[in-house]
């Protein structure tokens, strides 16, 4: 491949995710999203929670009886002259380090609102993640086929509460039962709304003009003199869209629309394929990698259990950085030191799993793991790299586990150590005692953890209350206040699954003192792989 051909693979390619609160329509969108790239046929398959599509990303009945997604999924679909790749986040709070994770893999993101609600608390909590690297973000107001608070105040929200300016790309025309569509204002455009057409593409109309009687004859005289004042307004009021400030996250472009009626989507979807950035680079140990650059790159961010239930194997989902996957290619797995020749990864076009003969920096991949695997580690072409910023969090529940049959207590230990390689719990094992406690983000993950320790791990184990209220990863450069510390701390101390040393607090006043007691000892509440 020509080197020219290979940079316009990567520029094309676009990778995001979808950021919003429960309920304010991230499914529905995707869904939509997936429509407009030609990914599915008609809207419905997706969403529908027992079809055979969503089974797909499904890897335990669980899920399904609850209607949660547990799972990350990507899909992967054409749009213009762009490829896309969606991750999908899964929604439920309980799952959120999943989900911040996700995003580290990610080069922008789509904010889904509910206009009638505005800024709701998890996307408050995701938008800080997104902080962390300033990732570009693009919004779209849902539900505008409801009664909505007035725009301008919603947008004020987002400016005040996410730190970030808003430039109207569309204005809607009326809202609820009278929505009749929106303004583009880059394309001095009407583009008016039908209902009844959510489930295919629909035949647009459009008024070329914002001074066309056409518009009035449309949508009445009434919401066609509101739009010309409230657009002279909002054209004077509102930032400008600027793509220096886009791409630094300063500025968000805003959609209006409906992602249920299917209107606004491709709005949106045209300005995220245009603007939202080519493969990023990123950090590594000692240097940054671009994407452009020849030698294949990569890290894991996400590990996936029984993604296909006849094959009982773990997908390890790995974000290519720089260069080309290609079927067969030799991989250096950089922890290990090993270099492992790769013939079956599996890319996600549109849900479906294939197996890729190529793919590029940009791309998420799939590669089998057999329990070698863990989240953050770096595969390259021989280089000694490791790529860093992909977080562990610390937990905020913890509950003692315990076996129904001690004999098993082996067993049970290394499904809870791969169980949290992969990310799906964090347990730790306190110095003093041969206790085994689990620690997550989300109570839901407790039942997780014992429905696979079940069917994986054939060991029944059960969970009894403990008083601990958070974990700490703790470390030094001071060895000798180290160690000072380990000796006086050590009934609080405790390895987790990779054998860090935590400290356990049975209370946050119990920290706070620990933390005054020992100055020189860190106490981190984010541990990086
Ligand atoms: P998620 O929890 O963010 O994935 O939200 P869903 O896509 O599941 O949507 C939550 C609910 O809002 C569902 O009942 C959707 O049908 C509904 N919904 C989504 N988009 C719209 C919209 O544009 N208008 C209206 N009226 N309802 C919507």
């Amino acid at each position: 491949m020509a080197n020219q051909d290979f940079l316009n693979e990567i520029n094309k390619r676009r990778t995001f995710a979808i950021i919003s609160h429960p309920d304010a329509g991230k499914t529905t969108i995707t869904e939509k999203v997936l429509l407009f790239g030609r990914a599915i046929q008609t809207a419905g398959t997706v969403k529908g929670r027992g079809s055979a599509q969503h089974a797909k990303s499904d890897w335990m009945e669980m899920e399904k009886e609850r209607g949660i997604s547990v799972t990350t999924s990507v899909m992967q679909f054409p749009f213009n002259d762009r490829l896309v790749n969606l991750l999908d986040t899964p929604g439920h709070e309980d799952f959120s380090e999943d989900t911040y994770r996700t995003l580290t893999a990610v080069d922008s993101c789509l904010m889904v609102i509910d206009a009638a609600k505005g800024v709701e608390d998890r996307t408050r909590k995701l938008m800080e993640v997104t902080r962390l690297r300033d990732t570009p973000i693009v919004t779209f107001m849902n539900k505008l086929d409801r009664d909505i608070r007035d725009p301008m105040e919603v947008m004020d929200e987002v400016e005040t509460e996410l730190n970030m300016l808003c430039a109207p790309i569309t204005w809607p025309i009326g809202c609820g039962k009278e929505f009749k569509g929106v303004y583009h204002l880059h394309r001095d455009e009407v583009i008016l709304y039908q209902t009844g057409q959510g489930h295919t593409i629909q035949d647009v109309k459009t008024i070329k003009g914002i001074d066309n009687p056409e518009i009035d004859a449309a949508v009445g005289d009434e919401l066609a003199a509101t739009l010309r004042d409230e657009v002279e307004l909002v054209q004077g009021a509102s930032s400008e869209f600027d793509l220096e400030l886009f791409l630094s996250g300063e500025l968000t472009p805003v959609y209006f629309g409906t992602a249920l009626g299917n209107f606004g989507v491709d709005h949106m979807l045209e300005g995220l394929t245009e603007w939202a950035p080519a493969p990023m680079s990123r950090a590594s140990k000692d240097r940054e990698v671009a994407a452009s650059e020849e030698k294949f790159t990569g890290f894991v961010f996400k590990i996936q259990a029984n993604m296909d239930p006849k094959h009982r194997d773990r997908i390890a989902f790995m974000r290519i950085v720089s260069g080309k996957y290609q079927k067969g290619m030799k991989m250096r797995h950089v922890r290990l030191g090993k270099d492992i020749a790769v013939s079956d990864a599996v890319t996600f076009m549109a849900g479906d799993r294939s197996a890729a003969e190529e793919a590029f920096a940009g791309d998420i991949i799939g590669l089998h793991n057999h329990g070698t695997i863990q989240i953050g580690d770096t595969f390259s072409q021989g280089e000694e790299l490791k790529f860093t910023g992909i977080p562990n969090f610390a937990p905020e529940m913890f509950r003692r586990i315990r076996l129904k049959d001690p004999l098993k207590q082996k067993q049970l230990l290394k499904g809870l150590v791969q169980l949290s390689e992969e990310g799906a719990v964090q347990v730790f094992r306190p110095l003093r005692n041969n206790d085994l406690i689990v620690g997550a983000v989300g109570v839901l993950q407790f039942e997780v953890v014992t429905a696979r320790l079940k069917t994986e791990y054939k060991v029944e184990a059960i969970y009894e209350s403990i008083s601990v209220a958070t974990a700490r990863w703790v470390g030094s450069e001071n060895t000798t206040k180290m160690n000072e510390f380990e000796k006086k701390a050590y009934d609080n101390l405790a390895l987790d699954g990779g054998d860090n040393l935590t400290y356990i607090a049975p209370t946050m006043v119990n920290l706070n003192l620990a933390t005054e007691r020992y100055p020189d000892v860190e106490f981190r509440k984010t541990r990086e792989h």
